[in-house]
């Protein structure tokens, strides 16, 4: 009866599935108890007749539950195949950048020299780039899409233009997908036309001072479903910082 007794808590011990750290403390004082039955079967037999029922059971399921856990490593074999796929997944992860093709460029190499917000009571509704060459830097498509606008938006765009001058010059709109605009103005020049699509990084003109300016930049804004929004936040949501 004892024997049965023992051996079926310790099997609702390893059912319980306790922790390798109680197992081994349930095996040593097996160990220790069977250590003690040893040294006291070793002084009399009568003694060791006693423990030898009770203990002889303990160790043949000790050696079962010990051999249990070690199959409930089977979890920690089953861990083995678990970092396969973490690996799979950083090579994705590590793969997928390299295949990404750039969607947003800067529009033109050069530094901020004025940014999005309220001026002289008037709502500068974009960014401006320069770079100090004086113009003639050339000015690419922000990103994929559709001219929809390359004209110009002043009285005069035939030769530089002064704070006198009202509109953007020579300026050019271009729809992206996701109901994004993007615009360019004060360009020297245009080289393409309303309905062209372009690619992110295409030429569409140079840089100039049409319109209404106090110097040669580029002015670009975004437009997110009809209203001008900060161009820089949008640029660095797409990795790309005017510095
Ligand atoms: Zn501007």
């Amino acid at each position: 009866m004892h024997p049965w007794i023992r051996p079926a808590r310790v099997v609702l011990a390893t059912s319980a599935l306790a922790l390798a750290g109680t197992l081994t403390a349930a095996q040593s004082p097996l160990g220790a108890l069977a250590a003690a039955g040893g040294g006291a079967g070793a002084m009399p037999s009568p003694a060791a007749a006693h423990p030898s029922p009770s203990v002889s059971p303990a160790p043949s399921v000790s050696p079962a539950p010990s051999l249990s856990p070690s199959a409930s490593l089977s979890p920690s074999a089953s861990a083995s195949p678990s970092p396969a796929p973490t690996r799979n997944a950083a090579r994705a992860a590590r793969s997928a950048p390299r295949r990404v093709v750039p969607r947003w460029v800067l529009p033109m190499r050069g530094s901020l020299s004025s940014g999005f917000g309220v001026r002289w009571g008037v709502l500068h509704a974009g960014i401006d780039l320069a770079n100090g060459s004086g113009g003639g830097s050339p000015v690419f498509a922000a990103s994929a899409g559709t001219v929809t606008a390359a004209r110009c938006t002043s009285p005069d765009c035939s030769h530089r233009g002064s704070l006198a001058m009202p509109g953007y010059g020579n300026m050019i709109d271009i729809a992206h997908a996701g109901g994004v605009t993007t615009r360019y103005g004060h360009l020297e020049r245009m080289v393409v036309r309303p309905g062209q699509h372009v690619v992110a990084g295409s030429l569409i003109g140079f840089e100039g001072a049409t319109g209404n300016v106090t110097g040669a930049h580029l002015h670009f804004e975004v437009h997110v479903g009809g209203s001008a929004i900060n161009p820089l936040p949008f640029l660095r949501a797409h990795g790309l910082s005017p510095h």
